[in-house]
């Protein structure tokens, strides 16, 4: 357990809409910051009415903020009338959060709390040590620095300062998809509270999770500086369903780790500055485009079916060395051959020529298929059958009816105004069609072969069972395989 707050921010134009999203905000939160700059001029007294004498929320549950839009408020105001509001003697219940402008104002509530905030939209300032010392030469006993960043390394720096801060005086926010392990971690290390929007699509800043996220999958309030950390890391991750997978996994087995997004671009500072530098327990990280085969040369030691396929997924943390391997080619076989049985001597086409095919074909091989892959260039797949021994054609040159199984391992069918690689007719004498896309679950490929009268297999089997064995390999235990599925399938 740490000493650390989940605070969510409500806001609304109208005072009862802003009363009904606070009642509901402090269902689950510790703290519901209310963000007075979102009502209408005309509804903040009658706000401020409503609230008195009732107890609609405790006292010790509000935080009361006021901010202008260019420090990411909702409205345009002048500093003359912000310091008004401050100064009209509104209850602020547990605290409030005031811009280092308005300060000057000085300390005239009774509240014992006083966040005094800095926020950059835009990216990490060079002077942020600097801001962070002017803001903690004022009364304020808290100090928050919210600054967006776009890579995850990019974040070291705020992060370093809560390392040196007194405990409960600092809240660093990376806001952004690739600072939302700052929302997680930053609890575990001290900071005296973490934001979280009332539920997803409620988000007012970016990267925010949603409070039942941080208490249910991520368990933020348990979290120490000694949690196991993993994570999945890549670009993009944040439609990732490994996080949920693999939290509900360490719940159920009571194991003190956290999974999270890690939105990792440039990989070399990542793995050479952000892991040693950050102070995370890390214990491992699943790896995703674009970083399965760059990551290789980071690594200690990868296993010979990573070595094999050329790309590692997994790496683990085992005494101070980096370990990869890949459990993509495991994840990819065992679902195919529950639905189809024996795979020897059946003849499959592979579409696409990239990562992932490699990790079928490899897989297929070992089983003793006839496999051929279909890549859109053949130029750009010179080197995949490098160790298959796989042919590859052209994809127009696709034959349908010498194939037992067909596999889509290109991205086609991601998107919601996708066609189809192949048609139904194209499919015939097809007697499965596996589309290696988890969503959506009905990809255009998947509905031809069902046009087709043939059997399907989608990719969100593959994903449960690359992140069993993922976790089988982390934590050296059998993986709770029924709740990874379930929190896999419930997330879809
Ligand atoms: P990758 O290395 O980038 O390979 C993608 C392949 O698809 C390349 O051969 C690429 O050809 C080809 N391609 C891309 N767009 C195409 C188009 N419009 N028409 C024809 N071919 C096209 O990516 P990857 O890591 O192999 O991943 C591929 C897919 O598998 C992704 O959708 C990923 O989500 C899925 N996947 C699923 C799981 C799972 O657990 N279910 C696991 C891994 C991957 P070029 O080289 O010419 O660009």
């Amino acid at each position: 357990m740490n000493n650390g707050k989940i605070c969510v921010p409500v806001f609304a134009e109208k005072a009862d809409d802003l009363i009904t999203d606070m009642k509901r905000a402090a269902q689950f939160a510790d703290l519901v910051e209310l963000r007075i700059d979102s009502l209408r001029f005309d509804e903040i007294d009658p706000f401020f009415e409503k609230l008195q004498g009732q107890s609609i929320v405790p006292d010790e549950q509000l935080l009361v903020t006021f901010r202008p839009k260019e420090q990411g408020g909702f409205r345009d105001l002048i500093l003359q009338e912000r310091k008004e509001f401050w100064c009209a003697g509104y209850d602020v219940g547990w605290g409030a959060d005031l811009e280092e402008d308005v300060m000057d104002i000085g300390s005239i509530y009774l509240t014992e709390n006083f966040i005094a905030s800095h926020h950059d939209f835009v990216r990490v300032p060079d002077n942020l040590p600097a801001i962070n010392q002017r803001l903690k030469n004022t009364y304020a006993n808290i100090v928050k620095l919210a600054v967006q960043i776009d890579d995850i390394s990019d974040g070291l720096s705020l992060w370093k300062l809560l390392k040196y801060a007194e405990k409960g005086t600092l809240i660093p926010i990376a806001m952004g998809e690739a600072g939302k392990w700052t929302r997680i971690m930053g609890p575990a290390f001290g900071a005296p509270l973490t934001y979280a929007s009332l539920e997803t699509g409620k988000e007012n800043a970016p990267g925010q999770i949603s409070v039942r996220d941080m208490i249910e999958v991520y368990r933020v309030k348990e979290l120490t500086e000694q949690t196991q950390v993993y994570a999945i890391i890549g670009d993009p991750v944040s439609k990732s369903l490994s996080p949920f997978m693999h939290n509900a996994a360490f719940k159920l087995r009571c194991i003190d780790a956290v999974f999270m997004h890690m939105e990792v671009k440039d990989l070399d500072p990542f793995m050479r500055e952000f892991i040693p530098q950050s102070g995370l327990n890390f214990g491992g990280f699943a790896v995703t485009m674009p970083h399965k085969e760059s990551i290789i040369p980071y690594l200690d030691e990868i296993d010979d079916v990573a070595n094999a396929i050329g790309a590692v997924n997994t790496v683990e943390f085992e005494r101070g060395k980096l370990l990869g391997s890949n459990t993509d080619a495991h994840g990819f076989i065992d679902p195919l051959k529950r639905v189809y049985g024996d795979l020897q001597g059946a003849s499959v086409a592979i579409l696409g020529a990239g990562g992932a095919a490699r990790a079928c074909a490899y897989a297929l091989n070992l089983e003793g298929s006839n496999t051929i892959a279909f890549a859109r260039s053949q130029k750009k797949a010179k080197g995949f059958s490098k160790g298959l021994e796989i042919e590859v054609r052209g994809l127009t040159d696709f034959i349908s009816a010498r194939f037992d199984i067909v596999i889509n391992t290109t991205p086609v069918g991601m998107s919601a105004d996708s066609t189809s690689l192949l048609t139904s007719d194209q499919l015939e004498g097809v007697k499965l069609v596996y589309d290696l896309i988890t969503k959506p679950a009905e990809t255009p490929l998947i509905r031809e072969a069902k046009k087709a009268g043939i059997q399907t297999l989608g990719g969100v089997e593959m994903l449960i069972d690359q992140g069993i064995r993922q976790f089988e390999i982390w934590t050296g235990t059998d993986a709770p395989a029924d709740v990874m599925r379930e929190a896999a399938l419930d997330r879809l």
